[in-house]
């Protein structure tokens, strides 16, 4: 096992510089794929749907976080619950109601002081980052308008972070392969694999000149 202390300081600044990078480029990807999952909504179905009434939909309202008082006295929540290809949403609709009359009818009021509200969420395999936006408030919090779309900002620590490792993984992976890949096509080629200087007529187990790799072969 290799002791963090007997690492020379030049290796381990190097390693903290390459998984710094590593990280960050991990986190940009998380991020660029939580943003393309909310600008396509793939495959997005809602799943539940439940309505409250009165005094229910109030509180359920508030909880929602739909802004200010509810301004109708008889009122109608519909929540729904919803998810997509690395996506989540919950929406909810309080609308304008009157309670069964003596005909025994219920009137919903459909376009008179509807307030929608909606939380989505996006990222993949975790749902990483997420915004709510509602028709009452201008501006979506933890969003951004692009173009008539809402993209997420605000982020979701666990989900992130488990992202970031992943995606972080996968390009080191990537580069790993591609790197082996170059090294090979130099070796056959007779060049130096580590920088491709041409070793033709050096000693096969002759330091390279140009960069001081040993020799592999
Ligand atoms: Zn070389």
């Amino acid at each position: 096992m290799v002791r963090w202390g007997n690492v020379k300081r030049g290796v381990r600044s190097r390693l903290i510089v390459k998984l710094t990078l590593c990280t960050l480029a991990g986190a940009v990807v998380t991020w660029g794929v939580a943003w393309g999952c909310a600008w396509v909504r793939l495959g997005v179905l809602t799943t539940t749907k439940q309505t409250l009434v009165d005094a229910q939909a109030i509180r359920a309202a508030e909880e929602f976080g739909i802004p200010s008082k509810p301004p109708f006295t008889h009122c109608l929540l519909t929540l729904s619950e919803g998810s997509g290809f690395g996506l989540t949403y919950r929406a909810a609709e309080l609308q304008r109601w009157s309670p069964p009359s003596f005909e025994g009818v219920a009137m919903t009021y459909q376009s008179d002081g509807l307030v929608y509200a909606r939380e989505s969420s996006s990222g993949w395999p975790f749902i990483a980052m997420t915004y709510w936006v509602s028709n009452r408030e201008r501006v979506p919090k933890g969003g951004v308008f692009i173009g008539a779309e809402v993209m997420p900002l605000r982020i979701l620590p666990l989900g992130f972070a488990l992202n970031t490792l992943i995606a972080a993984a996968l390009l080191r992976g990537i580069k790993e392969i591609v790197d082996l890949a170059r090294r090979r096509r130099r070796a056959r080629k007779g060049r130096c694999a580590e920088c491709g200087y041409d070793r033709g007529g050096l000693a096969n187990d002759a330091a390279c000149p140009e960069c001081g790799d040993a020799a592999s072969g």
